[in-house]
């Protein structure tokens, strides 16, 4: 097979046998199998992969990376072209391209010139990877310090024949520290016929000496727009029938690598041929189809887990990947929040026009504060499933927990509750509307009251009113709870009087405990004797304090004109004293929803 024979001889031999000996090879090579005598074969041997054969061959074809073109257009017009080059950037984005394009610009019969012809012996050589004074080196394979003191070596050595001698090493970042230390004098001070281009995927590793010596180039990971373009692009020229799904899907799983889709796009005609069906890029790609994706968010939004579960299944059927999966619903919740904040933008978006009404209803019923909400969840599910044990029982957990995300207040909401002692969730702050095409099927409340959500099934969560973790201080005023006036209705009148007055003889903190009670129902008078049930450590102590009991004793004895008594319960492990503030019903139901940690424990002086 010559051509891999080729890549493999001027790889090593650059390294290791230095450049004379590779010269030798290279011609030899180069030539032209003598016969082949079966088409067949011919036709196999000459067969080039998408990535090779669409290679872009001028600094106007590489894509998305304009920035990086154009300054080296500008810099070889204005002849300030530096002696070293560091190019970074994720795979497959045209670093090792680029560094060919402007080894042509720089040896070109016509040149040097921004635009290399492309038909000189210099320019066909280099896109063949074959030119005698364009040297590749890849330095994963050629990392130890003899093989750049090689290196050092032919740099000394004049051209054979072009005006340059450049050299491209490839994953510069494996080269060991001391070949980096050997490669700092070549890099500094360079012959002047001497250019280096150095490319690497982990511009992190290099060492800052190494850098500061090189004019520097990051490639961005190319637009899903662009690349989706250019696959439009080779499949039409190619002759390939391929749906816009079939693009998209192959473009979605790039990530942003022009090389990583064109090679999937081989991989995919290779099984399917030219004609390319949805069935065959779904099965071949184990792509998720995005209307289980709008099923499971609409089943997530109705509250409805059973058809929650039942989707879990299908995938597993499918054969997809929960970790696929849980992906395409990150990608999700980030279309989602694109809508809310931007309106459908098909170039923002990245979904076919098709799926547009579904989308935006699903946008239009979420606030932002519940995609945030859903993105933690999701991201962190995603991390978790490469190595948990059983992925799909997580995600499908991960999955019904999102259901239960919906019905949550605002944590300000709850902290306020929890300084104020209100009783009832205060007030839902006004919604946002979506910024653009709100969708008739569905109402715009950002962030709906919470009865006004999706209800689940009978809540098997005991629902229990926040209460301060710390003792208020005895306020100067009384607080007056929102909620308190309705509340007043269905108490036992001599509840009422007594907790009037309290009020009126400012035993606020009583007042407090006993209204902690009566939030979680658990304040009632049984034939003369206040039965109260608290969770709280601050409301028990106060209420267990003779001081307190006497007071409540006095004023229901007044009140009923019968001999009173006071039974309190503590519930929990809130009861303990000196308890750990996390064991607090209150703060583990909030720990539950919103994963965090207590950073300051503050007393609260209203
Ligand atoms: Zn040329």
């Amino acid at each position: 097979m010559p051509q891999v024979t080729r890549g493999l001889t001027s790889r090593k031999g650059a390294g290791r046998r230095g450049v004379s000996i590779q010269l030798a090879k290279r011609r030899r090579v180069t030539q032209p199998p003598a016969d082949l005598a079966c088409p067949r074969q011919s036709a196999i041997m000459s067969y080039q992969v998408l990535a090779r054969k669409w290679r872009p061959q001028t600094f106007e074809e590489v894509t998305g990376q304009e920035t990086v073109t154009k300054t080296l257009q500008n810099a070889i017009t204005s002849g300030r072209i530096a002696h070293a080059f560091l190019f970074s950037g994720v795979r497959g984005v045209g670093k090792t391209t680029t560094a060919r394009i402007l080894a042509k610009a720089l040896n070109c019969h016509e040149g040097p010139t921004p635009r290399p012809c492309g038909q000189c012996v210099s320019c066909s050589e280099i896109a063949a990877a074959g030119s005698v004074d364009v040297l590749e080196i890849d330095a994963a394979s050629n990392r130890r310090i003899d093989d750049v003191r090689e290196l050092r070596e032919s740099v000394r050595y004049g051209t054979a024949r072009d005006r340059f001698k450049v050299f491209i090493i490839d994953e510069v970042h494996m080269l060991t520290t001391e070949a980096f230390n050997a490669l700092l004098k070549t890099l500094e001070e360079p012959p002047p016929h001497v250019k280096l281009i150095l490319a690497t995927t982990e511009h992190h590793k290099i060492p800052v000496t190494i850098t500061s010596r090189c004019q520097q180039y990051d490639f961005k990971p190319i637009p899903f727009s662009l690349i989706l373009d250019r696959l439009g692009l080779i499949c039409r020229e190619e002759g390939i029938e391929i749906g816009d799904y079939g693009l998209r899907a192959v473009t979605s799983v790039a990530q942003g690598s022009m090389r990583d889709a064109q090679s999937t796009l081989d991989r995919i005609i290779a099984f399917a041929g030219n004609r390319v069906s949805d069935d065959d890029v779904r099965s071949l790609l184990g792509v998720v189809d995005d209307k289980l994706v709008l099923a499971t968010f609409d089943a997530i939004l109705a509250g409805d887990r059973a058809a929650l579960i039942r989707q879990s299944q299908e995938l597993a059927d499918q054969g997809i990947e929960p970790l696929n999966f849980c992906r395409k619903l990150v990608e999700h919740v980030r279309n989602l929040m694109v809508c809310r904040v931007a309106g459908w933008e098909e170039k923002l978006v990245n979904l076919p026009d098709t799926d547009k009404e579904l989308v935006l209803a699903q946008a239009a019923t979420l606030s932002e504060i519940d995609l945030i909400r859903f993105y933690d969840i999701l991201s962190r599910t995603e991390s978790d499933l490469k190595w948990h044990l059983h992925p799909a029982i997580h995600l499908e957990m991960s999955l019904v927990k999102l259901i239960e995300l919906t019905h949550l207040p605002l944590l300000e909401d709850v902290i306020g509750q929890m300084q104020t002692g209100a009783t009832k969730p205060a007030a839902v702050p006004a919604a946002h509307p979506p910024a653009a095409h709100p969708p008739a099927a569905r109402p715009p409340a950002a962030h709906p009251p919470l009865a006004e959500r999706p209800t689940p099934a009978p809540a098997a969560r005991p629902v229990t009113a926040p209460s301060p973790p710390v003792p208020p201080s005895e306020p100067r005023t009384a607080p007056v709870p929102a909620s308190e006036g309705s509340q007043e209705q269905h108490r036992d009148p001599a509840i009422n009087h007594l907790m009037t007055a309290l009020q009126q003889q400012h035993q606020f903190r009583i007042y407090g405990a006993l209204l902690e009670a009566e939030t979680s129902q658990a304040l009632s008078l049984d034939r003369g004797t206040l039965r109260v049930r608290v969770s709280s450590t601050t409301h028990a102590k106060t209420l267990q304090d003779p001081a307190s009991q006497q007071v409540i004793k006095t004023q229901l004895t007044k009140i009923t004109g019968t001999e009173s008594g006071i039974a309190v319960e503590v519930e929990g492990a809130d009861a303990e004293p000196g308890h750990d503030p996390t064991e607090h019903p209150g703060i583990r139901n909030l720990f539950e929803k919103y994963p965090g940690k207590i950073i300051v424990q503050r007393k609260v002086e209203d």
